[in-house]
């Protein structure tokens, strides 16, 4: 088939819920992307945060290729070594103490969910706990993930969806510790706000929720679905703020490109919420994905990929800064690591800006707020990053 075809064909096929960028992509290279009809993209969305570790890596596709050859499912009632190796180095790169393997980040915020309301009604023996989740959030499509979204457009036309989730305004102490009671059982939020429009938790705000947590013995609930896996100079965005949550959901570049999330607990929570009966998953975690989590995290180890990020940051955010300054189209820059949103001058829409990178060969992403999302892969150089802000850089000249 050609490109073209391609296109026309799924626009018939699939049901229509994304406007797609024309563009079929075929193989990707470290940093680079090429479309079917031979065009090279250099790559600043990773596929939404998911190829950390960016294309065709050949360790990482020895690892699965291998795994497949061996068996690729098994279902959770028995074990598997797969899996028990991907748990453990994820717990020993998180420092939480036990996992369950989803299939998504939806997944991942659903078993959170359910684990914090099982903690509640086994202290207090009765169920009846809510929760407190932020303004301009995103956790996931599924009705639970969606009934924690605070973005209302997502939300309206699902009405009536999970009750007993109360909304504060993020980055606003005041503003949780009104919307909490007592019936609250666990404050949800991002660490790093991604599709809201990249905004970082301030350290101050996070310290109080933590302690606001203790004091009333409710659970932290860190959604790192985007944010996590090394993508802000460590392998989870909390670990930059000294505060740790009591479950953590994962996903995104945890798998870097088979489908698996994961949330993670603390012994404490772990040993009085979740039991036999109370949560399971057909898929979640089998060989094959787990195969893929291990890996990831050996390469990250390896090659010290937060450590990759950290260095490099000061540089991309500066170059970035360069674009704020010289661009009236542009207003401000916001973020933490490879995980950074340009704010763009509210009369351009930030999908214009994404679209006419696009054709200028970059891979951008938009989020909330008409802002312009760059998500690239962990392990890009020095030299990728000048190469995609001059191509930013001509792209925003047509703008201003
Ligand atoms: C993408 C995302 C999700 C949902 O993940 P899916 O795998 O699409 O279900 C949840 N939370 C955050 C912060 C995300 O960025």
């Amino acid at each position: 088939m050609t490109e073209k075809e391609v296109m026309e064909s799924a626009e018939k096929t699939l049901i229509h819920v994304y406007n797609r960028f024309p563009v079929v992509f075929d193989h990707g290279e470290g940093v680079r992307l090429y479309s079917m009809d031979g065009k090279e993209y250099l790559d600043f969305a990773s596929g939404i945060g998911v190829m950390a570790l960016g294309y065709n890596v050949e360790p990482y596709k020895d690892a699965l290729k291998d795994q497949i050859d061996r068996i690729t499912h098994i279902s959770n009632l028995f074990y598997s070594e797969p899996m028990e190796e991907a748990a453990k180095k994820l717990v020993k790169v998180s420092g939480m103490d036990r996992v369950f393997f989803t299939n998504s980040g939806a997944e991942a915020i659903e078993g959170a969910i359910k684990t914090a309301k099982k903690y509640a009604y086994k202290r207090d023996g009765a169920a009846g706990d809510e929760i407190v989740a932020m303004q301009n959030s995103f956790h996931g499509r599924t009705v639970g993930a969606l009934s924690a979204t605070g973005t209302d457009h997502y939300r309206t036309p699902f009405y009536p969806l999970m009750g007993g989730v109360h909304f504060a305004q993020y980055n606003d102490f005041d503003s949780v510790k009104a919307a909490c009671d007592d019936k609250t059982c666990a404050i949800l939020m991002e660490t790093v706000q991604g599709e809201g429009g990249i905004h970082p938790a301030d350290p101050e705000f996070l310290r109080k929720v933590r302690a606001l947590c203790d004091e009333r013995d409710m659970l932290l609930i860190l959604d790192e679905v985007q944010c996590g896996m090394g993508r802000t100079g460590a392998y989870f965005a909390w670990q930059n703020y000294g505060v740790k949550p009591d479950i953590v959901a994962s996903a995104k570049a945890l798998g870097c490109g088979v489908p698996v999330g994961a949330f993670l607990v603390t012994e404490k929570v772990a040993s009085s919420s979740l039991e036999p009966g109370d949560h399971g998953s057909t898929y979640g975690g089998n060989p094959l994905v787990s195969a893929a989590v291990s890996k990831v995290i050996d390469i990250m180890e390896e090659k010290d990929i937060p450590g990759h990020v950290k260095a490099l940051t000061p540089h991309f955010e500066a170059r970035l800064d360069e674009l704020v300054s010289s661009h009236p189209s542009v207003l401000s820059r916001r973020g933490m690591g490879f995980m950074q949103g340009l704010v763009i001058r509210e009369d351009v829409k930030s999908v214009a800006v994404v679209a006419e990178a696009l054709s200028n060969g970059l891979v951008t992403l938009s989020a909330g707020g008409n802002v312009l999302r760059l998500l690239p892969p962990l392990v890009m150089t020095k030299e990728d990053i000048d190469e995609g802000i001059s191509i930013l850089d001509a792209t925003l000249k047509e703008f201003d």
